[in-house]
């Protein structure tokens, strides 16, 4: 694995502890030098005293005393504190850093992650909502920079090391992803109306973050990396599809135009992600132990994704298909739902309605520059707020 500097973005978040955890193991290469977080600042001080980083970095520019003075409780004198996405961009597109491990969530990331793009870096890319929102600039943006982008999706992670093993993209039959089928896998309909949010964030087999453990309930989740993989791997619609295996072993599967199928197997841990994402085309240890298949039960198990109940995964494939900014109306529309779900503002079923009503009431256009993006962002932004509202009164 080749010497490198990193920033780490979401550095107090799921995706930031595994990044951190493969840094802790491989200190000599994996020099870790801006951490990033949104809010939480004794978490961010903690970690800087810990990895040492020129620069500590936080979300709300308000909050940058505060940071400050928590560096210098820890006698960090050596770090320098920023704030703000002007001054993110920045930093992630310097000389600074060499490996950008992108794990904000939701669209909040958007910036830093093209930001890292434009620059040319190794994006490891979590933030798989800046994908949605804003796929075909972002990869246009990493062609043009001359970034590598490796996914740090399990499923994409999965696909992107199964394509390893041809040298066409248009020998590829097909994609499927593979989804867990989250913890409501085969309720009905009227069993989903009374899910609180402590429910639906306990994942059966993966511990994330709470908005993409909701997005897991309800298969939105699986809708946006749908359209992560058009993206990323430049496929239409037509050959991506999705079957459920409740063992979350099989991360993906590639089909070649002979025939073969090629997956990836592994335990549920985002680490072995992360350290294909910073050693790829090499391997290094990640602290994730070996597949047992008796020892896991001895079954691997599919069905197809039930799209009647789960109705999230229907609008996404509906997005992607009607193309344009349908995907960032879907987005938006499913943060700002998820959000007032998680805040209990709106019930579990809620959410899809949300997101249906928000796609209806905004037609989708060419998805042109990042401009128009951000202003369709905001817009439904605020159809999907006054559908809560209407929802709630
Ligand atoms: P998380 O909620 O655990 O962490 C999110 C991080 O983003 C935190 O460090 C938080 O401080 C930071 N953040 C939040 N809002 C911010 C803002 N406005 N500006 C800057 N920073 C902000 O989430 P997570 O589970 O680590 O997921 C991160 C991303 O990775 C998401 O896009 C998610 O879809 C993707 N992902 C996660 C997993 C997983 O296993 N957790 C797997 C695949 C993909
Ligand atoms: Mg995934």
């Amino acid at each position: 694995m080749q010497s490198q500097r990193i920033a780490v973005l979401g550095a107090t978040g799921s995706i930031g502890a595994s990044a951190l955890d493969i840094c802790r193991r491989h200190p000599d290469t994996l020099r870790v030098a801006l951490l990033s977080a949104g809010t939480r600042i004794q978490e961010l001080a903690d970690l800087c005293l810990e990895f040492r980083p020129r620069f500590a970095h936080i979300a709300d520019p308000y909050l940058l005393s505060a940071l400050q003075q928590a560096l210098d409780h820890h006698g960090l004198s050596s770090t320098v504190a920023v704030a703000g996405d002007a001054d993110l961009c920045s930093l992630v597109a310097s000389d600074h850093c060499d490996t950008v491990v992108a794990a904000i969530v939701g669209a909040a990331g958007l910036n830093s992650t093209l930001a890292a793009a434009r620059a040319g870096k190794r994006l490891l890319l979590a933030n798989k909502e800046s994908l949605v929102v804003a796929g075909e600039l972002l990869m246009q943006a990493a062609r043009q920079g001359g970034a590598t982008i490796v996914p740090i999706d399990s499923e994409h992670n999965a696909v992107f090391q199964c394509l390893a093993s041809c040298n066409a993209p248009d020998q590829v039959a097909k994609v499927t992803l593979t989804a867990s089928g989250g913890p409501f896998r085969g309720r009905t309909k009227a069993d989903l109306a009374t899910i609180t949010p402590e429910q639906a964030v306990k994942h059966p087999k993966w511990s994330m973050g709470r908005k993409i453990s909701v997005d897991s309930a309800t298969l939105m989740n699986k809708g946006l990396e749908v359209i992560e993989a058009h993206h990323l791997f430049a496929l239409p619609p037509a050959q991506i599809d999705v079957l459920v295996h409740p063992q979350s072993l099989v991360h993906s599967l590639v089909e070649f135009v002979d025939g073969s199928t090629m997956a990836q197997l592994g335990l549920p841990d985002m680490r072995t992600a992360l350290a294909v994402g910073f050693a790829w085309p090499s391997r290094v240890a990640s602290g994730v132990g070996g597949l047992d298949l008796l020892a896991q039960g001895g079954q691997l198990t599919f069905e197809p994704p039930d799209l009647d109940t789960f109705t999230c995964l229907a609008h996404a494939f509906a997005a992607l298909r009607a193309g344009g900014t349908a995907p960032t109306i879907l987005n938006a529309a499913n943060e700002v739902a998820v959000d007032a779900f998680l805040n209990g503002r709106l019930s579990f079923p809620g959410i899809a309605a949300v997101v249906g009503d928000t796609l209806e009431a905004l037609d989708s256009t060419p998805a042109e520059h990042i401009e128009h993006l951000l202003e369709t962002d905001r817009q439904a932004r605020l159809i999907a707020t006054r559908r809560v509202e209407l929802t709630a009164a």
